[in-house]
C-alpha cells in the first residue's frame, strides 16, 4: 500500500460520523468491510469487499458517506469506491468480524443485478412466460439476442408500442435472464421517472458525482418508459451524457417507450438520433391467434381450462391490450370460483360487461339482415333461407358475423333466425368472416361500413 494510506484513526473519524447518521445495525452491515485507501481534500478512495456492498452503498449511503468524508478531509473530495483487491484490507474496529484478512480477497461473484427500490422485478415477466407472435416476434427476438450477448448485438435496443403490449415484460425478462446467466454483470433497471427523480434529488443535494458514478458504471442499463423524458430538459441533458458514456464503453442500453423515437414530443434531436443507432423494434397489437394463446396460458395460471368457445369469445372481444386480456381472464376465473359456476359463454359475457361496449339494444338481427341484403343487392328471404350458392352464402355469413358481434343473442338464437341452422354453423361463419377480414382489407372495410349503418 502506498504512503497515501491514511492512519486508521482517519477512518475512525469518518466511521464515527457515519455511525451518527446510520442505525448501528445498518452500519455494521454495510460499512464494516469498508477501508479507506486515500483521503485528501480532493480525493477519497475506498474499498469494499464486493460489488454488492458497493452498489448498495452507492445507492443508499453515498450522501452520508460523502458528507463524512468532506468533514474529515476539510475539502470536497471526489469519491471513488472500488472492490478491495490490491491488498486494501478492511480496517479493524470497523469490521465486526475481526481480524480482517490482509491478503487480497478473491473477487466474489457479486450479485449485483438490482431493481430500484420502487421497482421489484415481477417474477412472472420472464421469456418463458412471454408468448411470441407476429405482432411481437421481432422485439422478442431482439430482446433475447441482447440478453444473450449484451453490448454486442443491438445497442441500444429501443422497444416501443402502446400500453399493455409487453414492453415492461420484455425488459424485465432481459433482467431475469442476465441475473441468471451473467451474475458478474451490473444491471440497472428502472423507470424513467425514477431516473428523473434521482437526478433532481442529486442536483438538489449536490450529489451529482454519486449520481453519475452510479449510472455510468453499469454493464446494462434498462430504462422503462423513456418517453417521460419529454420536456425535462436537464434530465435529458444528463441522460444524453449517461448514454454516451455507456455506449462508448460498449455497455448495453435498453429503452422502452410508448412511441417511436421520432414521435416522442419535445425530445432533443440528438437523443432521437441516438435511440435509432441500434435497433428500434415495435410491438403491435396481438393478432387473434396470439390472443387465443395468451388467454389459454393465463387461464392455466388460474388452474383453469377455458372451453374453446370462451377463449374465442374473449379473443374476439378484447383486442388492443394484453393487460386487459389478462384482466378479463382473471375476472372470468374469479367469478367462476366465487359463484361456483361453470366457465361458459354466459359467464364470460357477464364478466366482460364493463369492458365491452354494451350491445346496442337498437341493433336487431332483422336490421342486420336488411342492411346486408341492401348492400349486396340480394333478397332478404334468400339470406334467411336455405340456398347455398356463394352469392347468398357469403352475405349470410356476414349477417351471422354481425349478429354475433353486435347483438347479445346466443349462437343458437342466431342459428334459429337463419332457417334453424345449428350453432356450429354460426360459429363457423363467424370464424370464417373474421379470418377473411384480417387478410382482406376490402372485406374489412365493407364490414366496418355495414356496422356503422346497422348501429346508426
Ligand atoms: P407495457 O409495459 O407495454 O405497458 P406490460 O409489459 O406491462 O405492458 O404487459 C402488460 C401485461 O401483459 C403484463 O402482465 C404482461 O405479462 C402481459 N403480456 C404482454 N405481452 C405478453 C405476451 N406476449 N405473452 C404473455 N404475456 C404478455
Ligand atoms: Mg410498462
Amino acid at each position: 500500500m502506498s504512503e497515501s494510506v491514511p492512519d486508521r484513526s482517519v477512518w475512525e473519524r469518518v466511521a464515527t460520523i457515519l455511525r451518527r447518521s446510520v442505525p448501528r445495525q445498518q452500519f455494521e452491515t454495510w460499512f464494516r468491510g469498508m477501508a479507506l485507501v486515500t483521503l485528501t481534500p480532493d480525493r477519497a478512495e475506498l474499498t469494499v469487499p464486493n460489488n454488492f456492498l458497493r452498489e448498495w452503498i452507492l445507492r443508499k449511503y453515498f450522501g452520508v458517506l460523502r458528507k463524512a468524508l468532506r468533514e474529515v478531509s476539510s475539502g470536497d473530495p471526489e469519491v471513488e469506491i472500488r472492490i478491495g483487491e490490491d491488498g486494501a484490507a478492511p480496517v479493524e474496529g470497523v469490521a465486526a468480524e475481526a481480524p480482517a484478512p490482509r491478503a487480497p480477497s478473491p473477487r466474489p461473484p457479486a450479485p449485483v443485478a438490482y431493481g430500484e427500490s420502487d421497482v421489484i422485478l415481477n417474477a412472472q415477466y420472464t421469456f418463458d412466460n412471454f408468448i411470441p407472435g407476429p405482432s411481437n416476434n421481432f422485439p422478442y427476438a431482439a430482446a433475447l439476442a441482447v440478453a444473450d450477448s449484451p453490448g454486442k448485438s443491438y445497442n441500444p435496443l429501443f422497444l416501443h408500442g402502446s400500453v399493455g403490449l409487453g414492453k415492461t415484460h420484455l425488459l424485465q425478462a432481459i433482467c431475469h435472464r442476465l441475473m441468471e446467466r451473467r451474475p458478474d454483470m451490473r444491471i440497472l433497471y428502472l423507470s424513467c421517472e425514477t431516473f428523473t427523480n434521482h437526478f433532481v434529488t442529486a442536483v438538489a443535494n449536490g450529489e451529482l458525482d454519486g449520481f453519475r458514478f452510479r449510472y455510468r458504471h453499469v454493464d446494462v442499463l434498462l430504462i422503462d418508459d423513456i418517453h417521460f423524458l419529454a420536456s425535462r430538459e436537464r434530465t435529458q441533458e444528463e441522460f444524453f451524457h449517461t448514454f454516451n458514456t455507456l455506449y462508448n464503453a460498449n455497455k448495453q442500453i435498453i429503452l422502452s417507450s410508448d412511441s417511436n423515437p421520432a414521435e416522442i414530443p419535445t425530445i432533443e434531436e440528438r437523443l432521437v438520433s441516438r435511440f435509432k443507432w441500434g435497433v428500434v423494434a415495435k410491438i403491435d397489437q396481438p393478432v387473434y391467434e396470439t390472443r387465443v394463446a395468451i388467454i389459454a396460458r393465463k387461464a392455466r395460471v388460474h388452474g383453469a381450462t377455458f372451453p374453446d368457445e370462451v377463449v374465442k369469445f374473449l379473443a374476439e372481444n378484447i383486442r388492443s391490450n394484453i393487460r386487459e386480456i389478462e384482466g378479463a381472464v382473471n375476472k372470468v376465473a374469479g367469478m367462476a370460483h366465487i359463484y361456483q359456476r361453470p366457465i361458459d359463454i354466459d359467464l364470460a359475457r357477464e364478466a366482460l360487461r364493463d369492458l365491452l361496449p354494451p350491445p346496442s339494444s337498437r341493433v336487431s338481427v332483422d336490421g342486420i339482415v336488411r342492411t346486408v341484403a341492401d348492400h349486396f343487392g340480394v333478397p332478404v328471404k334468400d339470406l334467411m333461407g336455405k340456398r347455398r350458392s356463394k352469392s347468398i352464402a357469403h352475405p349470410r355469413q356476414i349477417c351471422m358475423f354481425l349478429a354475433r358481434r353486435l347483438t347479445s343473442h346466443s349462437l343458437e338464437e342466431i342459428g334459429g333466425y337463419f332457417g334453424g341452422r345449428d350453432h356450429t354453423t354460426v360459429m363457423y361463419a363467424y370464424d370464417k368472416i373474421r379470418r377473411e377480414a384480417e387478410d382482406n382489407q376490402e372485406l374489412a372495410e365493407t364490414i366496418e361500413k355495414l356496422k356503422v349503418k346497422v348501429t346508426s
